[in-house]
This record gives C-alpha cells, sequence and structure tokens, in this order.
C-alpha cells in the first residue's frame, strides 16, 4: 500500500511517499481503508521532533482518518467489513490507503458526513467538546469566546458552542475566515489582526467579560485574555506556541481561572462521553466538519507547510 513514511525527523520535506506492506488485524484490531485523513498542528510538531509524543522511526502520522472497514481480527464486536467509520488515533498512521486501529479507536461515520468531513472529527472535534463541557463545563447562556475560530478546533467549537445554547464570539484573522466564523456559529466576529479588538470584544459584553474563552494561541493572547474575563471566569488554553507573562490579579479580582489539557491525556470515561455526544450532533446536523482545502496524500509535505501559515479556513484534508 501507498503510505507517507517519517525516516527522520525535520521539515516537511522529510515526509516521504512509499510502498509499504499493507497491515493486518491480529484479535481486537481493525484494519480501515482510508479514504480521508486529517492534517492537524501537532502532526507538524510531532515530525519535527518536537512534541512531547516521539513516535519511533519510520513511522506514519495521522490520527484522523476516515473510510471503510476492510477486516477484523478475533474477537471484534463494534464493527464489522464494510462499515463505514472515522478513526480517534490508530497503530499505524492514517496517512497511507489502510491504517490499523484498536477496535476502541474506530467509530460509526454518521450517514450525512462524508469521508472528508470525517477525516476532520477526532481531534478538531474531540478538543472543542473536551474543552467547553469537561474543562470550561459551559452552561447555556453562558459568553464564550473562540480566540482562533477559523481553523479546524474553532469551528468545532463554535459549532457545538452555539448548539449549547451559549453565546458565542469568535475571531479570526482574514475577511474569509470571518465570514466562515460567522456562518458556523458566531454571534458576533471580531479581527484578532486588528489593534484594539480586544476592547470591542468587552464592549459587546457591555464591559462585564466573558465567561469562557477557548484558546488558541496562548502565548500570544493570554495576558490579553485575563482582563476580558468576568466573574468566575476561565480561559482554557488549547494552543500554545510559547512563553507568556501575565498578571495573576487579573485572575484574582474576578476569582478566575486558567485551565488547560492535552486530548493525550484524557481519561476512557471522558473519551467514551465525547464520542457520543459528537455521534449524535453529527448524526442530527448541529455539528458539519468545514473542509477548507483537499489535497492528495502525495502532497502531505504542502498541508504540513500551509497548515502552520495564517488564514485557516476549516480543516486540511489529504484524500488517499
Ligand atoms: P488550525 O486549523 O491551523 O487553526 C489555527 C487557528 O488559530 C485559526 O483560527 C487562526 O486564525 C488562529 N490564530 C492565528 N493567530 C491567532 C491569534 N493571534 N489569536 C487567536 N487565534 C489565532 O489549527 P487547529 O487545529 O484549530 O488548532 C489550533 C491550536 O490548538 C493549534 O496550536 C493546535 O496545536 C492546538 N491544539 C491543541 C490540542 C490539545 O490537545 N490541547 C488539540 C488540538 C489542537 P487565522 O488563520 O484566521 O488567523
Amino acid at each position: 500500500m501507498k503510505a507517507i513514511r517519517v525516516h527522520e525527523f525535520g521539515g516537511p520535506e522529510v515526509l516521504k511517499l512509499e510502498d509499504v506492506a499493507t497491515p493486518k488485524p491480529s484479535a481486537g484490531e481493525v484494519l480501515v481503508r482510508i479514504h480521508a485523513a486529517g492534517v492537524n498542528p501537532y502532526d507538524t510538531y510531532m515530525r519535527a521532533g518536537a512534541y512531547a509524543v516521539k513516535p519511533s522511526l519510520p513511522y506514519t502520522p495521522g490520527s484522523d482518518g476516515a473510510g471503510v472497514v476492510e477486516a477484523v481480527g478475533d474477537g471484534v464486536k463494534k464493527v464489522r467489513r464494510d462499515d463505514r467509520v472515522y478513526t480517534a488515533r490508530t497503530l499505524t498512521g492514517a496517512y497511507a490507503e489502510y491504517a490499523l486501529a484498536l477496535e476502541e479507536q474506530v467509530h460509526p461515520l454518521p450517514a450525512k458526513i462524508d469521508f472528508k468531513q470525517g477525516a476532520g472529527i477526532w481531534v478538531p472535534y474531540g478538543t472543542a467538546y473536551h474543552a467547553l463541557c469537561h474543562s470550561a463545563k459551559a452552561h447555556p447562556s453562558e459568553t464564550t469566546l473562540v480566540h482562533g475560530a477559523s481553523g479546524g478546533v474553532g469551528t468545532a467549537a463554535l459549532q457545538i458552542a452555539r448548539a449549547m445554547g451559549l453565546r458565542v464570539f469568535g475571531t479570526a484573522g482574514t475577511p474569509n475566515g470571518l465570514e466562515i466564523a460567522k456562518r458556523e456559529g458566531a454571534h458576533q466576529v471580531f479581527d484578532h489582526r486588528k489593534a484594539g479588538y480586544q476592547e470591542e470584544i468587552l464592549q459587546a459584553t457591555g464591559t462585564r467579560g466573558v465567561d469562557i474563552i477557548l484558546e488558541m494561541l496562548a502565548n500570544v493572547n493570554l495576558s490579553h485574555d485575563t482582563k476580558l474575563l468576568a466573574n468566575n471566569g476561565r480561559v482554557v488554553v488549547i494552543g500554545n506556541r510559547g512563553e507568556v507573562t501575565i498578571n495573576p490579579r487579573e485572575l484574582m479580582s474576578r476569582r478566575a481561572s486558567i485551565r488547560a489539557f492535552t486530548l493525550w491525556a484524557i481519561t476512557p470515561t471522558e473519551e467514551a462521553e465525547i464520542h457520543a455526544g459528537l455521534f449524535a450532533g453529527l448524526e442530527n446536523g448541529t455539528l458539519r466538519p468545514v473542509v477548507g482545502k483537499v489535497l492528495p496524500l502525495a502532497e502531505a509535505s504542502r498541508a504540513h507547510k500551509e497548515i502552520l501559515e495564517p488564514g485557516s479556513a476549516g480543516k486540511i484534508v489529504l484524500t488517499i
């Protein structure tokens, strides 16, 4: 089968399209014919060797795939051959024609979600759901700022927050991104490249502040975020690419808190809740993964360059 292989950590050019043996499922495993694989920012940190999770070389990247079950190992009960599924992690990597996964890593893909959208479920929607429901413990009628609303996690968060009955603000850095944020559920949008936009957000709350901030770039925004919070406000750090200085007094005076997580460290109970919640939303149409760019598997290195550039528009997906 064709697969992207990484033999050494480095820039996007280390992603090579190669022929490798098609894996076979052992007991408890599922072989999925992958039709589309989602590209996530963490795939690039891992490829560079700069991530907390460091795979042994060589490896095939990708946790988020969507396709059809090709074969199942002994004892597998959850899915059978020809079922449409999405993956939430795999054993052998989703940037490939076939991926081996544990039975618990494959999940049914509702009929109205196509494979390209299915490749944008696990990391973006799992993260957004965990941030809002488990970390922030959001309640209907609260105000949430999705700080970075035009990308994979941001568009997912807008849809979930809107369906939960929150008042939703979103930021993006381009006119297209702002348009997407509005379309996907933001009641109001703000340009995070415009000087003074934080004051506009505060004014939009009547100076009360927002209850929840889902933060995609904490090293740039965290010191301002603490000043945008209402009493008992929560910042959930989702993305961060460096260090930042904050004034804890801003938190003290608001009884506010900063929370953070990585999706790798959630509990099995949380993960089960996430998939149940996502399946319901995908099935009833409230959750609709936004596919912004589709590239062939052979162009994985281009996808890794473009995912880190400004101007997000939903997910970048590789088709296979
Ligand atoms: P993405 O699709 O590349 O989107 C990036 C988002 O960040 C876009 O909305 C972008 O907006 C926005 N952004 C850029 N500059 C910003 C600024 N100054 N202030 C606020 N937002 C800004 O990436 P993603 O998949 O949504 O992931 C977002 C971040 O979360 C990444 O850093 C990723 O590594 C991290 N993440 C963490 C976890 C976890 O487990 N903690 C899970 C998933 C993702 P424009 O392009 O419109 O400027």
